[in-house]
């Protein structure tokens, strides 16, 4: 009998995944906070950036609100909101700043049809069944023996859609952090330093969404290997 994912030596590629990731949140967490402790030059608080960011985006129908958490910031396509946490929202820091401007940043992208964004949303309904389903189904694919090859291979596929998902988000996540820092020079709300910092935070931020991406590759380089193996065994 064949044990898949219990005693195999590729688990080693989903350990070096969930270091990268374990790494890549730990590398935010202090940058952010670091750079929450540096005021910004104008007093501007992460809330009255996002509403003149979008307002000078001709970006209207955008609401910014509270909400809960550390590090919780994001932009809702569905209620056209931009959602700043508790150390954002009022804050004056730098780190806030970059942050609010980043979020309003995925609302110009939503704003002027930005076609990453639009791919990311199609394969959003595939993404969510292969990051729920593709892994059991691979499973017992796998436990099925000979005829569970077929049943293994669409586990992997629908697995493949999650990490296609992954992957999209790349561009997004850069291109908004692009659109955030150049908005915030422009409008001549941070100075060259404060900038830099801003940039940072970024940066760490995109960072946790590359190894994330990159956990996934690893686990369905993974899941290939093993359905492969169990298919050399037939
Ligand atoms: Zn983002």
């Amino acid at each position: 009998m064949y044990y898949p994912f219990y005693y195999d030596s590729t688990y080693i590629l989903v350990l070096i995944g969930a270091v990268l990731s374990m790494l890549a949140s730990a590398h935010v967490q202090s940058t952010f906070n670091k750079y929450s402790k540096v005021r910004s030059r104008l007093g501007y608080a992460g809330k009255d950036v996002a509403q003149r960011m979008l307002q000078m985006n001709g970006i209207n129908d955008v609401t910014v609100r509270h909400t809960p958490g550390n590090l919780s910031d994001n932009y809702n396509p569905m209620s056209h909101t931009v959602n700043l946490s508790d150390t954002v929202y009022d804050s004056v820091s730098v780190a806030a700043l970059g942050v609010a401007a980043h979020e309003c940043g995925h609302a110009m992208q939503h704003h002027n049809g930005y076609l990453p964004l639009s791919i990311r949303a199609a394969i959003l309904p595939a993404a969510n069944l292969g990051s729920k389903l593709g892994l059991p189904i691979c499973i017992i694919g796998l436990f099925m023996g000979r005829m569970g090859t077929t049943v293994a291979t669409i586990g992997l596929w629908l697995f493949a859609f999650a990490v296609l998902f992954q992957i999209v988000t790349l561009p997004v996540e850069f291109n908004a952090s692009h659109r955030a820092v150049l908005w915030l020079e422009q409008a001549g709300i941070l100075d060259d330093q404060e900038l830099k910092a801003a940039r940072a935070v970024l940066t760490a931020a995109a960072l946790t969404y590359v190894a994330a991406a990159a956990a996934s590759v690893l686990q369905l380089l993974r899941l290939f290997l093993i359905v492969s193996g169990g298919r050399r065994r037939d």
